[in-house]
């Protein structure tokens, strides 16, 4: 069963405590060291980590790791692995599962408190994803490792066969975003839980979260070295640690061209490895909505709203292109231009508040640019545009409306609260279909909107690489454990679905052992 959600009403205990963790971790500057084989560790630099929404408000200092730190990393996990590789599974599983239980009692109000005030996620949007999410992840993966290790191969007379579900040789390097706390808890954790050691690099905007999620797996029982956590620049630490020898795996979820320099780096580099390190990855998205004419206008503007708004759109599930009928338009853009005007943005520690800041000032700056270029170009905008980072990185929630159909925001990936609708006749449904694939380069989620069911299957034939997650009569976002598994093709990832057994395959290297009797 998925974790259950809580509502955080007014009145209810959950509220009340989470609001004592939040007040406590505001009136604080906490300091953030590294941890390597267990230990804290200082580096001598430190960078700050702030609150989105109050940008001058800094939470905690955060020690920046370099080269040096990473070779550091890579040998406590080298050390660790002699032992944690062999440790028998279902002691392994159980550090996890203990990590699941803090989290969902004692330590659930600490993880979603510092992803609400260091990655500016509503308290919902922190619920679903720092509590819920993360606790899914680590339940359903201990029983996707027993489904894995019961697949064996038959024996026969005087034979026996079976298959040894190893770890990797070497280390696995997990690189995670600022945009899901569970993210960096599944990069690190899956791989970790099929025996392998990690060294685990988080976004630097996603440091309040990355340690205490070190440190709630610590107290589950992690033994030092099997997860070794470094902060610092991208570039450099990545460098470092794909530079190793021992590198066995690179679980990430980031940007596209982070991950395509990873490639680029193993492969032109590839005589340097004991192994072929396993490439795992999601990267962006460029997430369609598609209504057909029978749709209901009431549903897409809806799912377009918290598609498209929810968590600021830096989810890489967000819905930031609309494909939307001439007959339904003007109910849809009568709809969205009441509606998006009114939500809500601000602090996130005001739970009436729908939405936060993005994420820092570089992305900010992103989403003002596209919207002044949108403007320039002779895009309409719909609703929105405005932006204000006075105190907070603010974006207002934008509806933009182009006649292009090969425009830039139908294409490109900016990662924010702004979704471009492009009107189609409505007797056009069928180029439509081929728009929708082949405009932008991406394949992560998508969604259709019918109520004609030979519409939904079209769609459903036509558009099956165009996503990972497909969505009908539904926003494309909030994929959950266990019921949807997580990930897409072409330039969005590896499609090695989070959450599932497919993830979990990648980090074993199987042996296969033949013993005559
Ligand atoms: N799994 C999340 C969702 O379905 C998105 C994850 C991501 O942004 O990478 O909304």
């Amino acid at each position: 069963m998925n974790e259950p959600i809580l509502a955080y009403l007014p009145g209810s205990p959950e509220r009340a405590e989470l609001q004592q963790r939040l007040a406590q971790m505001s009136s604080q500057r906490i300091h953030i060291p590294l941890v390597i084989g267990g230990e804290r560790v200082e580096t001598g630099t430190t960078f700050e980590a702030v609150m989105p929404h109050k940008h001058a408000h800094v939470l905690a200092d955060v020690e920046r790791g370099d080269a040096s730190h990473v070779e550091r990393a890579i040998a406590a996990a080298g050390r660790a692995h002699e032992t944690w590789s062999r440790t028998p599974w279902h002691e392994r599983v159980a550090v996890f599962l203990r990590a699941a239980e803090l989290l969902s009692g004692p330590w659930r109000s600490t993880l979603n408190a510092a992803t609400m005030l260091n990655q500016s996620k509503t308290v919902h949007q922190a619920e679903i994803d720092a509590s819920c999410e993360t606790i899914d992840f680590l339940r359903y993966n201990a029983d996707y490792l027993v489904r894995i290790y019961g697949e064996q191969p038959v024996s026969s007379q005087g034979v026996w066969n079976r298959m040894e579900y190893r770890a990797l040789e070497g280390f696995v390097l997990a690189i995670s975003p600022f945009n899901f706390t569970a993210i960096g808890a599944n990069l690190t954790t899956s791989p970790a839980l099929m025996g392998n050691t990690v060294v685990w690099k988080p976004a630097s905007t996603q440091a309040l979260s990355a340690w205490y999620t070190m440190r709630l797996l610590e107290e589950a029982g992690l033994p030092p070295g099997v997860i070794n956590l470094v902060f610092g620049p991208g570039a450099e630490i990545g460098a470092a640690a794909l530079s190793s020898p021992d590198l066995a795996g690179v679980h990430f979820t980031g940007s596209t061209g982070v991950f395509q320099g990873i490639w680029r780096t193993i492969g032109s580099g590839i005589d340097r490895y004991r192994n072929y390190p396993r490439i795992v990855g999601e990267t962006g998205g460029k997430d369609f909505i598609l209504a057909h004419p029978s749709a209901d206008p009431a549903e897409v503007s809806a799912a377009v709203i918290r598609g498209s708004f929810e968590y600021q759109g830096q989810k890489c599930s967000a819905s930031s292109r609309l494909y939307i009928p001439s007959n339904l338009w003007s109910d849809v853009r009568d709809t969205l231009q009441r509606e998006v005007s009114q939500i809500a943005m601000g602090d996130v520690r005001d739970f009436t508040n729908f939405m936060g800041a993005v994420i820092d000032g570089s992305s900010f700056r992103t989403q003002v640019e596209a919207i002044a270029e949108a403007r320039e170009a002779g895009a309409e905008i719909v609703v929105g545009g405005g932006s204000d980072d006075s105190e907070g990185w603010f974006v207002e929630p934008t509806v933009v409306e182009t006649d292009d159909p090969g425009f830039r925001l139908l294409r490109d990936e900016l990662f924010g609260p702004v979704v471009t609708a492009y009107v189609y006749d409505e007797s056009r449904w069928d180029e439509t279909l081929d728009l929708v694939d082949t405009t932008s380069a991406y394949a992560l989620t998508g969604a259709v909107f019918a109520d004609d069911r030979s519409a939904i299957e079209q769609a459903h034939d036509r558009l099956r690489y165009a996503a990972g997650n497909f969505y009908v009569n539904d926003k494309p976002t909030g994929a959950v454990v266990g019921q949807q598994p997580f990930g897409g093709a072409r330039a969005s990832g590896t499609n090695d679905k989070a959450g599932s057994m497919w993830n979990l395959i990648r980090w074993v290297s199987p042996r296969t052992v033949k013993e005559t009797l």
